[in-house]
């Protein structure tokens, strides 16, 4: 078959393994396997579920993930290493289409400072790796890490070699971003005209976001025959990011013209809710202005674009923001609304949540909400479910919150807490650099947990005087960098609740206790490995 004449994109998506290397993206196993969900209903064609020898953690979540999917492929990453790929063979063990999905770098530089080892070694390296994993799977990935700073004529060899030893799939990963889109096209071009055997794997690219070209790579490389674009929800991935999934299947789909008909199986009308969802667990914000699912991306302010716009939806819009999932309906719900209207709405938003956590959210925070504020909008319910539906036990709540301040006084704040299973809430007051600081500090001391605070953000969440505030915090609890969110039409308390969701968050890490009860012999065996994550690679 000639790959390179199939019209068809395979979506690798790799938000839970490139995207979890993201500083401060790291997602427990509930959150990975609510995503790894949301990804299958997307219609993502592989999803990569981690990276299994890297920790206890990255192996529990690539075997679950591997049991819960059934139509995606599901992938995991190894270097060219025996345990490596053992250790990936086994957590895929269950999965209905499991890949092993191994690299090597292949740069003068990666061969002469990372692994010190000669082209013949690298070489060697990377079929005995690609035949160790046949071994254990029919659908192996290879991947030459830093493919982009390789020389030419040992890349062609490599290709060859590892389709030879039996990889399906051979990725070309530009791992630092270095690629322009001509010159990348180009390499994918040559990779087709000098590999002889190239027609029997599909070729893959893999772009990262350093100098800005990531997605203009990715359809640079498709253009020239590569078939598989490996991809994030939003772009996140190490450093810059990867090449945003949404920004590439839209782009095909927009300009099928300019790429030979090309399409993918991506349903883009759930690429809105899925990048929210991403975006809430991760705790990552999407930027305003980020395309096809920012804020902004289908807002129109100039009034000449306004005027346009209104005549004729085509004038200065490019796409119709329903094909990916943003029906901005000015639908208001309010202190009379019920429960249907409320289950309606957040559905045609896209939240998929069970009517035990509907109830909770319509009978707790929304009436509370729908109280002190008129008119709930669509906007609000979005933070509303983002800030309040989170997967991460609340081993702390909070109960009551006083805050004193002013110009020139000692800013105080008194804070009510209840932890979970004991009878009474913890009552204590502290002052602090201001308001804010203050209620940050009375929780430290009431819960033990010491948090460095690194990023804070207060923003509106709709326009207006009773406009709810949203605040988004990052926080360092060790070495682990944590994040928070609350919502609420006072902004200290939405301060004081994003606080409290990062310490539930940052015990639900350490602690851990409530999980290793449900899963004694997980537990076991993350202690017999010790905390010693070993150190991750990229590619
Ligand atoms: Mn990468």
């Amino acid at each position: 078959m000639n790959r390179k004449a199939s019209k068809r994109v395979v979506v690798f998506d790799t938000t839970l393994r490139d995207g979890e290397q993201s500083p401060g993206a790291s997602m427990n196993l509930t959150e990975k396997l609510e995503a790894a969900r949301a990804l299958e209903l997307l219609g993502v064609d592989i999803i990569e579920a981690g990276f299994p020898v890297t920790s206890p953690d990255d192996f529990d979540a690539v075997r679950a993930i591997s049991r819960e999917v059934r139509r995606p492929v599901v992938a995991g990453l190894a270097r060219c290493v025996a345990k490596d790929i053992d250790r990936a063979a086994e957590a895929l063990r269950d999965a209905r289409k499991p890949r092993i999905h191994v690299f090597l770098g292949t740069s003068p530089i990666h061969r002469k400072y990372q692994l010190r080892k000669s082209r013949r070694q690298v070489m060697r390296m990377s079929i005995e790796s690609v035949e160790r994993a046949k071994a254990a799977t029919h659908d192996v990935q290879f991947s030459p890490m830093d493919a982009t700073r390789t020389e030419p004529d040992f890349l062609v060899q490599i290709v060859e070699a590892v389709i030879d030893a039996g990889a399906t799939t051979v990725n070309i990963p530009d791992t630092v971003g270095w690629a322009m889109p001509d010159e990348f096209g180009r390499m994918i071009e040559h990779l087709f005209q000098n590999v002889p055997n190239i027609s029997k794997a599909v070729i893959a690219v893999h772009c990262h976001d350093d100098l800005g070209l990531s997605v203009a790579n990715t359809l640079a490389a498709i253009k020239a025959g590569a078939r598989q674009a490996e991809c994030t929800i939003n772009g996140i991935g190490e450093r810059a990011g990867n090449a945003a999934m949404e920004e590439i299947v839209m782009a095909l789909k927009t300009r099928p013209d300019d790429f030979r008909d090309c399409w993918t199986n991506i349903r883009t009308e759930r690429l809105y809710a899925i990048s929210r969802l991403v975006s809430r667990i991760t705790g990552l914000v999407v930027a305003r202005n980020k395309a096809v699912v920012g804020q902004n991306a289908f807002a129109h302010e100039a009034g000449i674009h306004a005027d346009g716009y209104l005549k004729e939806r085509t004038t200065f819009e490019i796409m119709d923001p329903k094909a990916v999932g943003v029906a901005r309906s000015k639908l208001v719900l309010g202190k009379h609304s019920g429960r249907h209207q409320f289950r309606r709405r957040l559905k045609a938003l896209g939240f998929r949540l069970s009517s035990d956590e509907i109830d909770r959210l319509f009978f707790g925070p929304f009436k509370e909400l729908a109280d002190r504020k008129k008119e709930v909008f669509d906007e609000d319910l979005e933070a509303l479910v983002e800030a309040e539906a989170t997967t991460v036990p609340e081993t702390w709540r909070l109960c009551g919150l006083q805050v004193a301040t002013g110009t020139g006084g000692m800013p105080t704040a008194t804070v009510e807490l209840q932890e979970n299973g004991k009878k009474a809430p913890v009552r204590d007051a502290a002052t602090g650099d201001g308001p804010v600081d203050a209620i940050f500090r009375v929780m430290e001391r009431i819960t033990g947990v010491k948090l460095e605070l690194k990023d804070y953000q207060l923003r509106a969440v709709t326009g207006g005087k009773e406009a709810q505030g949203e605040v988004r915090l990052e926080a360092l609890c060790g070495k682990q960098t944590v994040s928070g969110r609350g919502v609420s039409t006072d902004v200290l308390e939405a301060s004081a609740k994003a606080y409290l969701s990062a310490i539930n968050r940052a015990v639900s890490r350490t602690g851990g206790a409530k999980r290793a009860a449900r899963r004694p012999k997980a537990a076991a065996k993350r202690k017999k490995a010790k905390s010693g994550k070993a150190k991750r690679s990229s590619r």
